[in-house]
């Protein structure tokens, strides 16, 4: 019997998961099915609970939802409490909802995949918003010397500095709290949708720094375009998307599967686009 899963956003019908998700799937020849459900955007909770009447076993959640999907939980993993938000849904054997949050894990697989080496090194983070929320504790626990976080609207970014300062080694607000260079700058904010550039100094790489955008397209980023001549190595958030999809597959299925050939399909698939 094929089990069943999905993918809850709004909008979703460019999402990357089921494609991500049936090459897992194959490869690991596991019976499972996965879907996009376009979600109407006051309809996430009767949308889940309808998948689960329909036979559904888990699902991921996608923007706007991961702060619902963190409300609908009956458990909820620590990262997921720490990060505020869930993007994996997990239904219990006795129908009660689990919520993880495999976004940051994501990212930091993806860092150690192209070996950004993260221990003792200044870290920027620009942007506070649900998916920065959900990366800062895995960055952290790589020992970087430093995790400086900045954001448009400062008071985010200080709410954020004060709800992980029980783990040490973060500062930071506006943009005006920059100073230094960084070993990895990581724009976790959403600019790069709208071709917007967050307003960071010239000077803000470190001799073999890495610029990091959490999004991704068939063309580099803004942010990518912006950083790439000011001397930065670079990378998109395709790979994070593989990994974070990874490890909720691991949790559903408790299978991990291979990630390599599946970023190549992926890239190949957004250059074809
Ligand atoms: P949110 O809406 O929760 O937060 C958006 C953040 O972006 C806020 O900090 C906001 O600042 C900032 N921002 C938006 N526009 C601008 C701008 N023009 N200049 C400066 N800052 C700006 O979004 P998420 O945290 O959920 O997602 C952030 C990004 O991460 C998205 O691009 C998303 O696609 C990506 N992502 C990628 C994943 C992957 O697997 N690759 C997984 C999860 C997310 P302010 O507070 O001032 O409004």
């Amino acid at each position: 019997m094929t089990d069943r899963y999905c993918v809850f956003g709004n909008p979703i019908n460019h999402s990357k998961s089921p494609l991500i998700h049936a090459e897992f799937a194959h490869q690991t020849q596991q019976a499972c099915e996965y879907t996009a459900e376009e979600t109407p955007l006051d309809g996430f909770v009767g949308a889940w609970r309808a998948f689960v009447d329909a036979g559904g076993r888990g699902a991921n959640v996608t923007v706007p939802f991961k702060g619902d999907a963190f409300a609908l939980c009956d458990t909820l993993s620590h990262r997921a409490r720490r990060a505020g938000a869930v993007n994996t849904l997990i239904l219990g054997g006795n129908g009660r909802t689990y919520g993880d949050n495999t976004d940051g894990i994501g990212l930091v697989r993806d860092l150690t995949y192209h070996r950004v080496a993260l221990a003792g090194k200044r870290l920027l983070v620009v942007g506070a918003g649900g998916a920065v929320r959900g990366i800062l504790e895995p960055l952290l626990a790589e020992q970087p010397s430093e995790i400086v976080v900045v954001n448009r609207t400062a008071d985010k970014a200080e709410q954020l500095v004060s709800d992980f300062a029980d783990l040490g080694r973060i500062s930071g607000g506006g943009f005006d709290a920059l100073n230094g260079t960084f070993d990895v700058v990581i724009n976790g904010t959403s600019a790069s949708l709208t071709g917007e550039l967050p307003p960071l100094p010239d000077t803000i790489f470190a001799p073999h720094a890495w610029a990091y955008d959490m999004m991704y397209g068939a063309e580099p980023t803004v942010f990518l375009q912006w950083a790439g001549p000011r001397g930065a190595k670079l990378l998109d958030g395709l790979g994070m998307l593989v990994e974070q999809a990874a490890e909720s597959f691991f949790l559903w299925r408790n299978v991990r599967p291979e990630t390599a050939p599946v970023r190549e399909i992926l890239r190949q698939s957004l250059n074809y686009q």
